[in-house]
């Protein structure tokens, strides 16, 4: 995956850890967020698992609750969970946005690469004909180290993996986070991953702006809400792929990217996180889909970049074939 060496990088969505998105005022969420804490068995699977365990708490409007790792993981509380603070804690600030300036900075630079691609989708998705008049780009991303203040999602963890916060529409990143991932993909160029996760997470700003979050209900099992609602996420992140090759801001992406990010799709399906986790495999307690369901959503919305209709997961009475 490679950037137009001369686009023009707009950094005001993007911040580290120590600004954006986190102003006062967007308070509500209030109280602790408890995040499932059980690494059973380490590995990218269950980082990945409890990253979308946590966005799925806060996508059900049910509020803060405990949700039982698949991999039979303890569960414990991360953080004080306050809000309202100006500042993240002892995290930091870990990027610096301001030197990313041209295509060619993404290209050099993986803080400035994330800035890209959030310029790249934000463009996308303001040119969706089904966002007419509903689109507005997510408030930040935040790139963080440690421990990030949410604006109404409580505190959260590097261990917690990226996620989106629907309530500051803001999504959150760890880069080392990639490193692990990397680790079990055993790639050389992986910005790709990177661009795939970024786009599943801006898949779920999109549901939050057209308020396909509020209709989930069931949040487990194998034709669960929750499962459509990921599912749906990896559709989208597949539309964007299809579309940013050339749009200005990427130039290049390749048949090895692809099949990279459908590798780390593969890698976060509840069946392989299950058997690499307790060598079993419970639908029941599937909350985003098999790996292949992951993978044939992805590519579903491969072929679908100019309307969301096609990944409407919630009407879909076979997930396993879109
Ligand atoms: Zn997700």
């Amino acid at each position: 995956m490679r950037f137009n060496p001369k686009a023009r990088l707009d950094t005001s969505r993007t911040s580290g850890g120590g600004g954006g998105g986190l102003g006062g005022g967007l308070g509500g969420g209030g109280g602790r967020i408890p995040i499932p804490g059980g690494r059973a068995g380490g590995g990218i699977g269950t980082v990945v698992v409890l990253l979308l365990f946590f966005v799925l708490s806060q996508c059900t409007g049910i509020g803060p609750q405990v949700i039982g790792g698949s991999g039979g993981g303890s569960s414990s509380t991360v953080g004080t969970g306050t809000f309202g603070g100006q500042q993240a804690s002892d995290g930091g600030d870990t990027g610096d946005f301001g030197s990313c300036k041209t295509g060619e900075d993404a290209n050099n630079d993986e803080n400035c690469a994330f800035v890209a691609m959030e310029n790249s989708m934000t463009g996308f998705w303001d040119s969706q004909a089904d966002l007419e008049g509903r689109f507005q780009p997510e408030q930040s991303v935040v790139i963080f180290s440690g421990q990030v203040e949410t604006g109404g999602c409580g505190s959260a963890s590097s261990s917690v993996g990226p996620f989106y916060c629907p309530s500051d529409q803001t999504i959150y990143l760890d880069p080392t986070f990639f490193d692990s991932i990397f680790e079990q993909l055993g790639g050389e160029d992986t910005t790709f991953v990177r661009a795939y996760v970024l786009a599943h997470e801006y898949g779920h700003h999109i549901q939050n702006l057209l308020g396909t979050m509020g209709q989930v209900r069931t949040q487990q099992g194998p034709d669960s809400d929750a499962v459509r609602l990921e599912l749906q996420a990896d559709c989208y992140a597949g539309m964007w792929t299809a579309a940013a090759e050339n749009d200005g801001f990427v130039t290049d992406i390749t048949d090895q990217d692809i099949s990279e990010g459908i590798s780390a799709a593969k890698t976060v399906g509840d069946d392989h996180i299950q058997s690499e986790t307790s060598g079993r495999v419970d639908t029941s307690s599937f909350t985003h889909g098999s790996s292949e369901q992951r993978i044939a959503w992805f590519k579903k919305g491969l072929t679908t970049p100019d309307s969301i209709a096609p990944c409407d997961t919630f009407k879909s009475r076979n997930l396993d074939q879109p």
